[in-house]
């Protein structure tokens, strides 16, 4: 099972994507993780995006296709996995194709968590991660709308997209996210 996660910055996809992970005993892969955990351990990729990561824009699409390589061509990712936060720009879209392509594997689906902007907003700030200063949260937030809320529709021509209500409990959008997989997949 090979998932990707869209949502909004504080739609509660990370939160899925680990219990997803734990019900489907595959990876969860967050880009956004992989990219603070260099920056702590403070390695050349993790000084060169510091800044970047901070301040709410996006690491550019080479550099991530190359942590996104890097990562599937691990032995766990082999059976599958869910990338969330990955991809977030058309070209990282087509990026993951290229890398999908070479390993003989393909996507099965891309899980939209929808949720309302107010309610977003209210949880980027509520859960108080040391980079969420107002600032910061609305200028991701306007990132998102201006470079991956195209991949929707990307996803939809591909037949991928599965759209989930994300507003409600954590319990009620994870069945609601499992039953949004493919028939077989479950
Ligand atoms: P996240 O934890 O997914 O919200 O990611 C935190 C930050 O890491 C983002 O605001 C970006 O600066 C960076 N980041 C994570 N994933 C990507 C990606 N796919 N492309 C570019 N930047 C990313």
């Amino acid at each position: 099972m090979r998932v990707i996660l869209l949502g909004a910055p504080g739609s509660g996809k990370g939160t899925q994507a680990a219990l997803l992970a734990d019900a489907l005993r595959i990876p969860a892969i967050s880009t956004g993780d992989m990219l603070r955990e260099a920056v702590d351990a403070g390695t050349s990729l993790g000084r060169r995006v510091e800044e970047i990561v901070a301040s709410g824009e996006l690491v550019d699409d080479a550099t991530m296709a190359k942590v996104v390589r890097t990562r599937l061509d691990r032995s766990d990712a082999a059976s599958g996995f869910i990338l969330d936060g990955y991809p977030r720009t058309l070209d990282q879209a087509r990026d993951l194709e290229g890398v999908l392509d070479e390993l003989d594997e393909q996507l099965d689906a891309a899980i939209l968590v929808e949720v309302p902007i107010d309610e977003v907003v209210r949880r980027s700030i509520a859960r108080g991660r040391e980079d969420d200063t107002e600032d910061v949260v609305r200028r991701r937030q306007e990132v998102y709308r201006e470079q991956t809320e195209p991949l929707i529709g990307y996803y939809r021509k591909l037949g991928l997209l599965r759209p989930v209500d994300g507003d409600q409990s954590i319990e009620q959008v994870h069945r609601a996210v499992l039953s949004a997989l493919p028939m077989e997949s479950r």
